[in-house]
């Protein structure tokens, strides 16, 4: 399995795109709609998007991939934020109607799914708090883990649907996980499980 990080222009997310075949790729959070050039450069056909949550800075590609043929997914509690559809969402973090092109859920999943996509087992880890519907996934060794888990730091909870004691939950459930794992997450750089779980404040 190979994951190219398509590092983020301005206040974009971190982009990930992940392959098995060299040929097909499910991309994580596709910030920005130049993902799509990077795929091509890259010979990767991006047939599914997995979405960490639903906020404007990780799902600004998500209709350039969509119109290029890829499938959009997200927790099933995150639907309406993605969407837009959330009214309490308008606020920071959500996403204004007419501010990035519409794309459509194609797919949901749920706490403990395993998704099979382009040949690479995906667990689906719901980790509520930076918003309700906020997951991460696990791929081999690597952890997607979006806007609830950062190298030295998490995600903010002040924005609508967060809650910092679920955060904290979520948090507890990622220290609990086996071995070490590469943390990928939506913003700043990559890190390991085993350094988060010595060093991150946020852990103890
Ligand atoms: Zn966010």
């Amino acid at each position: 399995m190979q994951v190219f990080c398509i590092a983020p222009a301005g206040f974009a997310a971190n982009s990930y795109l992940i392959t098995q075949d060299g040929r097909s790729a499910v991309a994580v959070d596709p910030a920005q709609p130049r993902i799509l050039g990077e795929a091509k450069r890259c010979g990767l056909n991006m047939t599914h998007v997995l979405l960490t949550h639903g906020h404007f800075d990780h799902t600004g590609g998500c209709a350039a991939l969509q119109q290029a043929g890829a499938r959009v997914g997200c927790l099933v509690q995150e639907r309406a934020l993605a969407l837009g559809q959330d009214s309490l969402a308008f606020g920071m973090g959500g996403r204004r109607a007419g501010e990035f092109p519409d794309f459509t859920i194609d797919f949901t999943f749920r706490d403990g799914e395993a998704l099979s996509l382009c040949g690479i087992d995906f667990l689906v880890l719901a980790t509520p708090g930076h918003t309700a519907g906020s997951a991460c996934f696990l791929a081999e060794d690597c952890l997607f883990t979006g806007d609830t888990l950062f190298a030295g730091g998490v995600g903010r909870t002040d924005l609508p649907t967060g809650s910092a004691a679920a955060l904290m939950r979520s948090l507890a459930r990622l220290a609990a996980l086996a071995g070490d794992l590469r943390v990928l997450p939506g913003h700043g750089e990559e890190s390991t499980l085993l350094q988060e779980r010595r060093y991150n404040p946020f852990f103890r």
